[in-house]
């Protein structure tokens, strides 16, 4: 196959596609189409040669075999769930996402939930908002010298990992697919069980995938191995923390607060007790839950990188060069 290919976007950008087009210069012709249905995209895919795919549209086995000649889906994001990988294997289309946009950002992330918390940023907000100007009308509690455990020491993990040693806080980790030894090149405190780490940390911060076994994870064998004053950050997935288990603990003063972009609900559900008092402004939850929907991965420079990201790897696919980041290896032929 030769340049210039057709490459469609088929959803959530509109045209010019400035980003992809950079990317591709003459050797490909980018289509931006900004459906929010398969439907939408009649007449208008069947000659891709690549597709930059976000979430609105699902890539079922009917979708996919309106493609004649597509070599490669980049998810422009991380998770895959929307595309059927094993039409895609079957029509002979590899599937790429582009796994670490966020890195930088989540970690930032989970440290403001962190700080916001440790320094009652919406609650002195809320005091000096309200005409007051004075201290200690809102919790606060300082990071320096305490123990953050983090559960899941990957990209994100880690990235949290280094920036909390900046501010003064031992880290330890607990994630048993680590080699022996990544404690010590990160100076780091390495548990191998999760009740260790539950019993050594101030502060935890979930960073694992979910997955069959992550789900519930945090659940109330880790609450009951916790400390009391237990500060919990939720950036990964909602579901990895039991949230009966979670709302006891906090409920019970064990967890003295929290920090989350993620719920077991997304958006939060206000028939949740605990999350109807959030949202209510209760006295003993308001300054003590920080939520936030699920935009850690978020920043304009993390989105240009995500688009940048997936063009290049549909470029790459269709030079005939190996992909960096593919979820559907296809075999050789
Ligand atoms: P990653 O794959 O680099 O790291 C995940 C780590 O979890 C790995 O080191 C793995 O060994 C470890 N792990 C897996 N199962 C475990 C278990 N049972 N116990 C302990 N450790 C375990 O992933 P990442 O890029 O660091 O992302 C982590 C998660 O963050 C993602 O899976 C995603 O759910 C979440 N995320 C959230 C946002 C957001 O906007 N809130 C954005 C991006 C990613």
């Amino acid at each position: 196959m030769s340049a210039p290919w057709t490459v469609v976007i088929p959803d959530r950008v509109t045209a010019p596609a400035t980003v992809e087009e950079a990317v591709f210069g003459t050797r490909a012709t980018v289509r931006a189409l900004h459906a929010t249905s398969a439907a939408e995209l009649r007449g208008r895919i069947e000659d891709a040669d690549a597709i930059l795919a976000w979430h609105d549209i699902g890539w079922t086995a009917d979708v996919l075999a309106s493609l004649w000649q597509c070599k490669v889906i980049v998810r422009v994001g991380v998770g895959f769930d929307n595309v059927d990988l094993a039409a895609a294997r079957a029509r002979g289309i590899e599937v790429c996402n582009v796994p670490d946009y966020g890195t930088h950002d989540v970690a930032d992330h989970a440290l403001a939930l962190l700080l916001g918390l440790a320094r009652g940023l919406a609650s002195n907000d809320r005091v000096a908002r309200g005409g007051v100007w004075s201290w200690g009308l809102a919790p606060s509690f300082r990071l320096t010298g305490k123990t953050l455990g983090i559960v899941g020491l990957g990209r994100i993990g880690t990235a949290t990992a280094l920036r909390a040693k900046a501010f003064g806080m031992q880290v330890a980790y607990y994630d048993p697919y680590k080699p022996q030894g990544w404690d010590k090149a990160l100076g780091l405190t390495c548990y191998r069980s999760l009740a260790e780490l539950a019993a050594a940390s101030d502060v935890v911060s979930l960073h694992v995938p979910l997955t069959q076994s992550t789900r519930g994870l945090v659940g109330a064998e880790f609450f009951a191995a916790a400390r009391r004053g237990l500060v919990v950050i939720n950036t990964a997935r909602g579901p990895v923390l039991d949230w009966a288990a979670f709302t006891a603990a906090f409920r019970s003063g064990h967890v003295r607060c929290a920090g989350f972009d993620v719920l077991p609900a997304e958006p939060a559900d206000p028939t949740d007790p605990l999350i109807r008092d959030w949202m209510a402004g209760a006295p003993d939850v308001r300054d003590r839950l920080l939520i936030t929907p699920h935009c850690a991965f978020y920043s304009a420079e993390a989105v240009e990188e995500m688009r940048r990201k997936a063009a290049e790897e549909a470029l790459r696919v269709l030079s005939g060069e190996p992909a960096w980041n593919s979820v559907l290896p296809l075999e050789a032929p």
